[in-house]
């Protein structure tokens, strides 16, 4: 089943990491929402009409809308699409805006699976991190979305950090998995291009993030995960038994999805994908002039890519075998007997070396592959 995706590109302050598309100037937010709005309105004919499993408000921080803009976005969802009665219906959330009132309006509305932007539990990586929460609020946080009877829960943490030490990393697991959550997103620290990590790397302020040290900690974390029962079902996420994201899951399988808001990806399940232009103001304007005329896309307003064979390939192999479903020889049969055969004949050598696992048709990384997963999948592609 389809799912639906909405930007909100807003954020309090600017992560020292990130490279998401946000910005920290939050006027004209009205108009954003309106935009969001409109978008949706024009776009609905693009998801097969049938309920939709998931909707995930994702960002920057869909956390800082306030009661009425949510409202706004729900009403207009619930208007326009068929919405499955169990969907999963996620927001992300930072800490410092879980305060009571906001999570009792929270409770008002159809969210009902919140995604945390933890991080850490120190307050030392958090300050590393340029965090606009502490590591008090961190925790808070989770203390209130439970009290309230939030219990479809994740959390992201950041692991590799030059600050996060073994010790803090092994600490941060075990603080959340006092808290029970049964769902947690784990990703390694990254220097990504024009971040103000970046910078200061190239400055010399900060050392790069060690690779040895990111390696140590997802074995770490997979040791833990893996005694605590939760299943690492996608290389970042692990969950409990029921708990996998859904929307998530459905991206690495492929299933259709509608993007909405400046820099939203879609896909439409076969082999197009789409982007939103990745800046707010000419995303306004754009919708605007798209509502003026539904019948003419502004230029620039949307970029689209048709995968080639070989792109759908790569593509498969990239995601599938990240997953806990794996990869399915007769799924690359059916794109062409070439694809299944180049694929064997170049995973017979990560088999050997234990980085890969075949079971029947199915193909999945080993834990040990799972350390390497970038530069196996780019070794299989054609
Ligand atoms: S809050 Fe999230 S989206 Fe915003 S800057 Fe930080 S990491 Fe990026």
């Amino acid at each position: 089943m389809p799912g639906l995706y909405l930007h909100i590109p807003y954020c309090k302050q600017a992560c020292h990491y990130c490279n998401f598309h946000f910005s920290t100037t939050l006027h004209n937010r009205e108009g954003m929402i309106e935009a969001i709005v409109q978008e949706m309105k024009l776009r609905r004919a693009a998801l097969p009409s049938v309920p939709l499993a998931s909707v995930y408000l994702g960002g920057g921080t869909p956390s800082l809308l306030t009661h009425e803009e949510l409202n706004r976005i729900f009403s207009t969802i619930y208007e326009l699409f068929s919405i499955s009665e169990d969907a999963e219906i996620t927001l992300e959330a930072n800490p410092d805006d879980l305060n009571l009132e906001a999570i009792r309006h929270l409770k008002d509305t159809p969210v009902n699976r919140l995604s945390i932007g933890i991080q850490s539990f120190s307050e030392e990586d958090l300050r590393f991190m340029n965090r606009a929460h502490n590591a008090i609020e961190a925790r808070t946080s989770i203390e209130y979305v439970q009290d309230a009877g939030f219990e479809n829960l994740t959390i992201d943490l950041i692991y590799g950090t030059p600050t996060t030490t073994d010790r803090q990393w092994a600490r941060n697991m075990e603080i959340a998995l006092e808290y029970d959550i049964p769902h947690i997103s784990c990703y390694a620290l990254t220097v990504e291009p024009r971040t103000a990590l970046a910078h200061f790397v190239k400055k010399g302020k900060v050392p790069s993030p060690d690779e040895d040290q990111a390696v140590r900690q997802f074995e770490q974390l997979m040791d833990i995960m893996e005694l605590e029962g939760f299943e690492h079902y996608e290389i970042s996420n692990f969950a409990r038994p029921g708990w996998h994201a859904r929307h998530n899951s459905s991206y690495w399988r492929g299933k259709p999805y509608l993007g909405i808001g400046p820099a939203a990806h879609s896909f439409d399940g076969d082999r197009t994908r789409s982007w939103n232009v990745p800046n707010n103001a000419r995303y306004m304007s754009g919708i605007n002039l798209w509502a003026e005329d539904p019948s003419k896309v502004p230029p620039d307003l949307i970029e689209e890519e048709v995968l080639t064979d070989d792109q759908r390939y790569n593509e498969y192999v990239m995601t599938a075998l990240r997953t806990i479903w794996g990869l399915d020889l007769e799924h690359l049969r059916q794109m062409g007997r070439r694809y299944a055969n180049h694929f064997t004949a170049r995973a017979d050598v990560f088999l050997d070396s234990g980085h890969l696992l075949c079971e029947g048709e199915n193909y999945r990384l080993t834990n040990a592959g799972k350390l390497l997963a970038d530069r196996i999948a780019v070794d299989l592609f054609v």
